[in-house]
């Protein structure tokens, strides 16, 4: 038979079989830590989505342009954090963090746009289209 072990100090485990923790102590130390883990985890994912957004902001200030992507890219900019999609009916896709949207295009470009209010439905795409074209 295995020895089971407290999985927070180590101690050696008695009675029931599924007990996991030698006191409520020990229970209530792992849980915590856990916790906290998982707020870390949480902070660092806003902090990468913060920066993000602060990023695409400082470039866009008026609502759409038109910037080279080496520009993002060399502003610690993550792109593999983002908030949602936004897939136009001709497949192009805006990833946002937030408000502050961007969409590769052509020559090494990115086009960046801000989250509108007719967005939130697929019918309205096509009014994204009229108001920021087609790249
Ligand atoms: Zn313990």
């Amino acid at each position: 038979m295995k020895r089971r072990s407290c999985q927070q100090c180590g101690e050696a485990l008695q009675g029931r079989i599924d007990k996991k923790y030698c006191s409520d102590q020990c229970r209530f130390l792992f849980n915590n830590q856990k916790k906290r883990q998982s707020e870390i985890t949480i902070a660092n994912v806003n902090q990468i989505l913060r920066r993000n957004r602060s990023i695409l902001k400082s470039f866009n200030p008026v609502g759409k342009t038109t910037i080279r992507k080496s520009l993002l890219l060399g502003q610690q900019f993550s792109l593999d954090f983002y908030t949602h999609i936004y897939r136009t009916k001709q497949g192009m896709v805006y990833y946002f963090c937030y408000e502050y949207g961007y969409a590769f295009a052509a020559d090494e470009k990115v086009v960046l746009v801000t989250w509108q209010p007719y967005m939130n439905h697929p019918i309205n795409q096509v009014m994204f289209q009229e108001r920021f074209g087609n790249h």
